[in-house]
């Protein structure tokens, strides 16, 4: 067997070059019909114009040569059809010879007709024309022919280049450029044509290969598969057994003699049906059948066909059939089931599988009893495939399925009609039915929970994981498979939301959750169009002189349906649906534009998100912004968290930079609340620091909060940044502030978030001076 696939692979460039010149003979098959009209008709055409101003007999034996040459080409074609569109060497030769014959007579032409027509304008028009128009189509009719096209093209645009190139003027040589132009395209059209026609036939061949690989595969079991015959008495004993009949069961053919067909097989269907043809004296076909075999033995798959006997000379047989092994069918057909209905990296059960169980279950009524469905999900798994590779997270699916397994196994929770089964990525469920199901999914829960937090060894490297699980009990949380399935997602993305590596049981308020989230989202995605967005601002005031340095620009939105929606209430939101991107970019516009139009030049600073600052629009918003306001970009300043430089740093800190190198300031925000930011002082070009407010309000009470607030400031001092105080509310916390040294504060105290006009008279906008004025 390997040999001949081997062969058969060897085979494969003769093979390859076969099809594709049968394809492309093929292809060019519709098109031989324009190709010979044209020609015939361009010999006519300079015929007629011609005649009267030169030779005769050479030009009648072009036009008749030319028309031989086309009768060829036709000739060809019906060759090519009446071999079955399969060429053979000779075919593809002729046709080649027969293109550049063409080509030749098309130079020919122009080669001589064209001096003689030297103080004949209209005649070389004429010339230059049905040359263009022929090169044209012959090359788009023998495109699916790219040898014999290029061969035609040389010939026909290097005659017409040559006789351009022999006239002076300009006119002349532009012309013969233009036409080297247009010729290197369509070379390049005939190379892309043949690499379409390449890949067309290895992708068929792919094909057909792997085809023959699944025939050999279920027929071709080294002759095992072969047929052989058999014959019964009336009794339906067998009579005169063949060796292979006997070597088939492995029995002597003196101990088959005699003894009864029905006995080889096994129990089933399809025998109660043999023995009902068998005793009727009916023919049959193809029944397949396993045979009696030992426990334990793979299963050995008959099919039997056979008829009554009618041959006197044979008065002894009553039935005459044939078997033939169908195993190795069996064996493939059940692999593809297994397939089908399993996971091939885990071997649980799949999606399918774990679909028609629980369809079962439900139709089975287990649901009104009661039913458990687990979904259990791999914590950081995309972290872990993301970071140590995909081999890595296989063999963590892999030793993660194998705990699962084994705690629902050493458990015993596994009732009848339990399964555990691999949805897809890193997502499991378990469906448990019986009377004790709730308490033990719980144990079970809690069991998983725990074991799943332990380290996971793989190749050396031990990997933090953790099971987050959602669960929904049947028939409170649910009596359908959707309800159920629905109702255990919304859990599960409830125990990742409160912090993963835990389960959570489904609750009504989880739906409830997820609908008003969906109606926030819908409405913010109005509250754009509709422009209910409105620029809040706070004042940032200087420690030392209490004087107004400028304003932080804060978003409200202002919905008919809501009233006014405070940001934490839907920035969350918009930052995990992306609306932010387009909701920071009005805010961006629009604070640039009110701080243009202030009278003094005062700071405007503006929050944005980690996913703004990712996205390829936020660079050109700020660039643009600053053009069309014309605004200061030192009056700019950008207020990020360090949140910013956790995910994405490197491409985050480059954006940063060029913010930076445009001039715009970058500010730290909620300074303490994040991670270890120390180190990232150094990295970012930060010109400020915004000390959050928790250490503010804490500052007069709480000595850490006051060490904190010291350190920061220490520490800004050295590395020359600016440092505001925020959420300050009493003039003791701006006291003391003013005694650490400070730089700016921001809070009640000096005045709370309003809409932009609020602190018009302080940022007196142009326009409104401009009327006072007058
Ligand atoms: P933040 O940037 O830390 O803004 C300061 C928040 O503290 C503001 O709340 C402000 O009104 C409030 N605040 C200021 N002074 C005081 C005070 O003395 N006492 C108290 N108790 N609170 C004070 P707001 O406006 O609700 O904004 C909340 C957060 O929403 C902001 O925190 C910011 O992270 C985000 N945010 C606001 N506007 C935008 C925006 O346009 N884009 C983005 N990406 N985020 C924004
Ligand atoms: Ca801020
Ligand atoms: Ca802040």
């Amino acid at each position: 067997m390997r040999d001949t696939r081997d062969q058969r692979l060897h085979q494969t460039p003769t093979e390859f070059q076969t099809r594709l010149g049968n394809q492309q003979i093929s292809a060019h098959l519709r098109v031989v019909r324009p190709l010979v009209l044209g020609h015939g008709l361009t010999a006519l055409v300079i015929v007629a114009a011609f005649f009267p101003i030169v030779a005769s007999v050479p030009l009648l034996a072009w036009a008749a040569a030319m028309l031989i040459a086309c009768a060829h080409r036709i000739e060809l074609a019906r060759a090519f059809l009446r071999a079955g569109r399969r060429a053979n060497p000779s075919h593809a030769r002729w046709l080649f010879g027969n293109s550049v014959a063409l080509g030749a007579l098309h130079a020919a032409m122009l080669f001589w007709l064209w001096p003689q027509c030297a103080d004949l304008p209209e005649y070389r028009l004429l010339l230059a024309m049905t040359s263009i128009t022929l090169i044209a189509g012959s090359t788009f009719a023998l495109a699916s022919l790219p040898r014999a096209a290029s061969t035609y093209l040389s010939l026909a645009c290097g005659a017409l280049m040559l006789l351009l190139l022999t006239q002076v003027g300009v006119a002349s040589v532009a012309t013969a450029l233009l036409v080297s132009g247009a010729s290197i395209v369509l070379f390049r059209q005939l190379a892309g044509v043949r690499r379409q026609f390449a890949s067309r036939i290895m992708r068929d061949l792919e094909l057909a290969r792997s085809q023959d690989t699944i025939r050999m595969l279920l027929n071709d079991d080294d002759g095992k598969g072969a047929d052989w015959l058999f014959e019964l008495d009336s009794a339906c004993r067998i009579v005169n057994s063949s060796d292979r009949f006997a070597a088939a069961l492995g029995v002597a053919r003196s101990e088959l003699n005699g003894s009864a067909f029905i006995d080889l097989f096994a129990p089933s269907r399809e025998r109660t049906r043999l023995h009902d043809h068998l005793t009727q004296k009916r023919a049959f076909r193809g029944l397949t059948m396993a045979l009696a075999t030992r426990a334990g033995d793979d299963p050995i798959w008959w099919s039997v066909s056979a008829r009554p006997s009618r041959r006197l000379a044979h008065a002894s047989v009553a039935f005459r059939g044939v078997i033939g092994d169908i195993s190795a069918t069996k064996r493939a057909e059940a692999r593809v089931r297994h397939m089908a209905n399993y996971d091939g990296m885990t071997g649980l059960p799949n999606r399918l599988m774990f679909n028609s169980a629980l369809a079962q279950m439900v139709a089975k009524d287990v649901v009104r009893q009661r039913m458990v469905l687990l979904l259990v999900d791999i914590d950081h798994f995309k972290s872990v495939n993301d970071t140590l590779g995909h081999p890595i997270g296989d063999q963590l699916l892999k030793e993660f399925s194998q705990r699962l397994v084994d705690l629902v196994g050493d458990s015993r929770l596994a009732g009848e009609g339990s399964i555990v089964a691999r949805l897809g990525g890193d997502e499991f469920a378990i469906l448990m039915g019986g009377e004790d199901s709730a308490d033990q999914a719980i144990r079970l829960a809690e069991l998983l929970v725990t074991r799943m937090a332990e380290p996971f060894v793989i190749s050396g490297n031990p990997i933090e994981s953790g099971a987050s699980i959602g669960m929904a009990i049947s028939p409170f949380d649910g009596e359908t498979a959707d309800q159920l399935l629905h109702n255990a997602t919304l859990a599960l993305h409830f125990s990742k939301d409160q912090g993963r590596g835990r389960w959570e049981r489904f609750e009504q308020a989880m739906d409830t959750q997820v609908r008003e989230r969906h109606a926030l989202e819908r409405d913010l995605r109005h509250a754009l169009v509709r422009n209910e967005l409105r620029l809040f601002l706070q004042p940032i005031v200087d420690v030392a002189t209490r004087s107004r340095k400028g304003y932080e620009a804060l978003v409200r939105w202002e919905s008919v349906e809501r009233g006014l929606v405070m940001p934490n209430d839907f920035i969350p939101l918009a930052e995990e649906t992306g609306l932010i991107v387009g909701l920071g970019e009005w805010v961006i516009r629009t604070a640039m534009a009110e701080a243009a139009a202030w009278q003094e030049p005062l700071m405007i600073a503006v929050n944005v998100s980690p996913a703004q600052l990712r996205s390829p629009n936020f660079l050109p918003t700020i660039i643009h912004g600053l053009a069309d306001t014309g605004l200061d970009p030192g009056r700019l300043e950008i207020e990020i968290t360090e949140g910013v430089l956790l995910n994405d740093s490197a491409a985050n800190l480059a954006v940063l930079h060029k913010l930076h190198g445009l001039g715009v300031r970058v500010s730290l925000d909620d300074f303490g609340t994040g991670y270890s930011s120390l180190n990232y002082l150094q990295l970012v070009p930060f010109d400020k620091i915004k000390i959050d407010r928790s250490f503010v309000s804490g500052m007069e009470t709480r000595a850490d909060c006051r060490a904190i607030v010291s350190s920061v400031i220490e520490l800004a001092d050295q590395l020359d940044m600016v440092t505001l105080a925020e959420g300050v509310e009493e003039e003791s916390q701006l006291e003391m502030l003013r005694d650490k040294g400070c730089t700016m504060a921001q809070g009640w105290l000096f005045g709370k978030a309003m809409p932009a006009a609020h602190y018009a008279p302080q940022a007196l906008r142009d326009s409104e001076k401009n009327q006072h004025a007058a």
